[in-house]
C-alpha cells in the first residue's frame, strides 16, 4: 500500500518524512511554512491525546468537548489551536464549534456525533478520527488525525482503507469484524464494497464472491443505492453479465428511473451490445434520439417583432438558447455564450434566443444591459405554455441545442467549455454553397 505509515516509526517521524519527501516542494516559502505548521500541530494532537487519556482515566469517559480538557489535563490553551489556523480558533465545521473557547480542530465525539461515532467506530475499529486538524489542506492530504488509538496519521477527508489502516491484511481484519456486527445495517453498506475492493486487491477471489452473494442476500429488491453497490462489486468481480442482470431486474421493478437507464448504459457499453446502449441511451435522455437529425423548423417573432425561423441560419452553426433571465444557471451560463458569440460570430455562428421569461420587459432590461446581441424570441409564457418550450420538449433551463449547417442537431447540452470545442468543430464542415 502506496501510503501506509511504517509501525516502527514514532508519529512524529512518520509526519516528518511526509512533509520531507512528499509534501513540501523545497523552494515554496508558504509550504515550508505549511510543513513547520504541520510539525506544532501534530505536537498539539499529541498533547490533546495525552489530555483526553488523562481525562478518561478519571472520568472513565471522553470529554463531551476538547475545552473540558483545559486546564486541568491541558495546561496551556494554545494546544488547542493550529498554527495553520487563520481565525485563531475555529474548526473547519461550524457544527464542531466548541461552545466554550476558541479550538481550531474538528472533535467528533461531541454530543452530536458522539451517537455516530461509536457505531462507526464498531465498524471501523479504534483507527477511527477522534480529532481531526483541516487547516493545513492542500493536494497531499486533507485531514491531520489523532485517532482513537491516540494514533497521529493524515488522510483525505473520507475513510480510506489505505490511509487508516497499516496493511491491507490489517484492514480486511478489522473491516471483516466490524461488518460481523452491523451485518443489515444500510449505513454501513459502502463497506461491503471496500472489502470486496480489498479481497480482489490481495488475490482472495472467493472471498470476495462469498461476501458478494451474502450481500445480495440481505439488500431490498427496491433499495436503488445496494444495487448500485452491488453492481460495482460485481464490476470488480468482472462479472458484467451479472451486473446486468442486476439492473434489467431493477428496471422490472423501476420501470422508469433514468438513473437505472444510465447503468443500464454504461454496462451494455462494458458488453459491446452497442444498440442496446443506444436504446437505453435513448430512454434515458429522450431527446438523444434527435441527436444527428434535422431539427423540425421554427417560425416565430423575435423581440423586435420581425419574423423568425431555423430555415434562415441554414449554412450557419446554430445555438438554439433556451433560458430566461430568472433562471440562475442560464445566467452564470451567459458570460460563456457572449464570448463564443464573440470569437466565432464572423465565422457563420449565430445564437438565437428563446426566452421562457414571462415578462418580456425583463428580458429587455436583461439584455440592454448586458449587450447581448443575438436575437431573442420570447412568447411572454414560462415553458408549460410556451410554444416552442412545448414543440421541442423543453422540461428545464437552460437548455443549448447546438445545430450544424445542415440544420441537424449536434447536441442539446451544449453548455459550458464544451460549446466552444462543439463550435470550433461544427465550424469545420463548409457550407454547401462554398
Ligand atoms: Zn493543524
Amino acid at each position: 500500500m502506496a501510503q501506509a505509515v511504517n509501525p516502527n516509526e514514532t508519529p512524529s517521524q512518520q509526519i516528518q518524512e511526509v512533509s520531507k519527501s512528499q509534501l513540501i516542494p523545497s523552494e515554496d516559502r508558504k509550504a515550508v511554512q505549511v510543513d513547520e505548521n504541520v510539525e506544532i500541530c501534530k505536537g498539539h494532537l499529541l498533547e490533546i491525546g495525552k489530555a483526553i487519556q488523562a481525562y478518561q482515566k478519571e472520568h472513565g469517559d471522553f470529554p463531551e468537548w476538547l475545552s473540558e480538557l483545559y486546564p486541568k489535563y491541558l495546561p496551556d490553551e494554545n494546544s488547542l489551536l493550529c498554527p495553520a489556523d487563520e481565525h485563531s480558533g475555529k474548526p473547519y465545521f461550524f457544527i464542531n464549534t466548541d461552545p466554550k473557547m476558541p479550538v481550531s480542530y474538528d472533535y467528533q465525539f461531541h454530543p452530536r456525533y458522539r451517537d455516530a461515532k461509536t457505531e462507526e467506530r464498531l465498524v471501523y475499529g479504534d483507527v477511527l478520527p477522534l480529532v481531526r486538524c483541516r487547516h493545513h489542506t492542500n493536494q497531499m492530504f486533507e485531514c491531520l488525525n489523532l485517532s482513537f488509538a491516540f494514533k497521529i496519521y493524515w488522510s483525505s477527508g473520507v475513510y480510506k482503507p489505505d490511509e487508516m489502516y497499516e496493511t491491507t491484511e490489517e484492514a480486511i481484519e478489522a473491516l471483516e469484524k466490524g461488518l460481523q456486527r452491523e451485518i443489515d445495517n444500510q449505513q454501513f453498506f459502502h463497506v461491503y464494497r471496500t472489502l470486496v475492493h480489498l479481497y480482489i486487491e490481495v488475490g482472495r477471489e472467493k472471498d470476495a464472491e462469498h461476501l458478494i452473494n451474502r450481500f445480495k442476500s440481505i439488500i431490498k429488491p427496491d433499495d436503488l443505492s445496494a444495487h448500485f453497490i452491488l453492481g460495482t462489486m460485481l464490476g470488480m468481480a468482472n462479472q458484467y453479465e451479472e451486473v446486468l442482470k442486476v439492473f434489467e431486474n431493477l428496471e422490472k421493478r423501476q420501470p422508469n428511473n433514468p438513473r437505472v437507464f444510465d447503468e443500464l448504459v454504461r454496462i451494455h457499453e462494458r458488453l459491446g451490445n452497442t444498440e442496446r446502449a443506444k436504446e437505453y441511451r435513448q430512454k434515458a435522455d429522450p431527446m438523444s434520439g434527435l441527436i444527428g437529425k434535422v431539427v423540425p423548423n421554427l417560425s416565430a417573432t423575435d423581440l423586435d417583432g420581425k419574423p423568425i425561423s431555423l430555415q434562415d441560419y441554414r449554412g450557419k452553426v446554430v445555438l438554439l438558447d433556451f433560458w430566461g433571465v430568472w433562471c440562475g444557471f442560464c445566467i452564470v451560463e451567459m458570460p460563456n455564450l457572449k464570448r463564443v458569440y464573440a470569437t466565432y460570430k464572423d465565422q457563420g455562428f449565430d445564437i438565437i434566443g428563446v426566452s421562457l421569461d414571462d415578462e418580456a420587459s425583463a428580458l429587455r432590461d436583461y439584455i440592454k444591459e448586458n449587450d447581448i446581441q443575438w436575437r431573442q424570441i420570447c412568447s411572454g409564457e414560462r415553458w408549460e405554455d410556451d410554444p416552442l418550450a412545448q414543440q421541442y420538449n423543453i422540461t428545464g433551463v437552460p437548455s443549448q441545442w447546438l445545430i450544424d449547417r445542415a440544420g441537424k442537431l449536434i447536441t442539446h447540452k451544449a453548455r459550458g467549455e464544451k460549446l466552444e470545442e462543439l463550435v470550433v468543430e461544427a465550424l469545420k464542415d463548409k457550407p454547401a454553397d462554398q
